[in-house]
């Protein structure tokens, strides 16, 4: 079995599941929380070895070992199900989950009992839902069934209500940055701090977006400059755009108008009242638009992005105004 990296952020909800191990409150169905690039995977990954392992040790963790270590690591486990969209940024079909329904049926044939990875769980249409409700209300006994969601609040209240949550929280910027360092030495920490403001601190989301993210660093600070002054094109500037992570974009900007508020607000109090509105619609048209991109409608990414900068530039206006009235 490959090591695993140690993700220190991991500890504290690990340490929730050895406990219910440990009282044998282990959870039929366990939702798995997070943002995405906290390592949810990797975290599923290590339960699921440890919960069809012959011998894990006191702490929970699979021996690597035995038959059904081997087994998991070839990716030939019969007792594991694992169940994805058939296409990156697609559903979950319906189809998926009755196949999985027929397959729980079955007595475990390796280990004691059997797991089920459903990735990307927010993923599925209504009909979808409601044949995972089915197999949610008919546990199978030493079944557990796991579900992976960086948008959980998009979960029906039928499915979150019969899991047990558990949720990877994101390392704040010191842990972070500690991690990446230690386990990648091609950046500087001012690099990695760069890179961790496009992914909302999230550290392996940071490492994946590694040189092109710092590519898209430079260029988004320099347009937001333009926009801000009034003075870009956005039909240009979108159609620029299209070659970035349009979501990790937007957390940039997100996260350079939070410090500029944040620097309003230390500063002259009635000045910056009517000028601050204007930097609070701007975090609500980029939350709506990170909103309208995460969604799986078939939108005009460029159109969107464009009615985007021309909203951040009639707001960029009026603070120009403000300021002058205010002069
Ligand atoms: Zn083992």
């Amino acid at each position: 079995m490959t090591e695993q990296p140690d993700f220190s952020w991991h500890h504290q909800p690990w340490q929730q599941l050895q406990t219910m191990q440990q009282q044998g409150r282990m959870p039929h169905a366990l939702l798995i929380s997070g943002i995405a690039g906290v390592g949810k995977r990797a975290f599923a990954d290590k339960l699921i070895a440890s919960l069809l392992c012959e011998q894990p040790d006191t702490a929970f963790n699979a021996c690597g070992n035995c038959h059904s270590c081997q087994l998991l690591a070839a990716g030939s486990h019969p007792d594991h199900k694992e169940v994805s969209p058939e296409e990156a940024g697609k559903q979950i079909k319906v189809d998926q989950i009755r196949d999985l329904k027929q397959s729980q049926t079955l007595m475990p044939k390796v280990s004691k009992g059997k797991t089920v990875l459903i990735t990307a769980a927010d993923q599925m249409n209504i009909s979808a839902f409601n044949s995972l409700l089915k197999l949610l209300e008919e546990p199978q006994p030493e079944s557990v069934l796991i579900l992976l969601s960086e948008n959980s609040q998009q979960l029906p209240i039928t499915i979150k209500s019969r899991c047990q949550t558990l949720v990877i929280p994101t390392p704040d910027t010191e842990e972070a940055l500690a991690w990446l360092q230690h386990t990648d030495m091609q950046f500087s920490p001012e690099e990695w701090q760069s890179l961790l403001k496009l992914s909302q601190g999230a550290p392996l989301a940071a490492m994946a977006l590694g040189e092109a993210g710092l590519k898209q660093s430079r260029q988004v600070t320099q347009d937001i400059a333009l926009l801000m002054q009034a003075k870009a094109n956005p039909v240009q500037m979108a159609a620029d755009w299209q070659q970035f992570d349009l979501k990790s974009v937007l957390y940039q900007i997100q996260h350079m108008m939070q410090i500029k508020i944040s620097s309003l607000l230390l500063g002259d109090a009635r000045v910056s009242d009517v000028i601050l509105r204007q930097y609070w619609a701007i975090m609500d048209c980029i939350s709506d638009t990170i909103k309208l991109i995460s969604s799986q409608n078939n939108l005009n990414k460029i159109l969107l992005i464009e009615d985007f900068m021309v909203t951040v530039m009639q707001h960029a206006d009026q603070i120009h105004q403000l300021k002058e009235t205010h002069r």
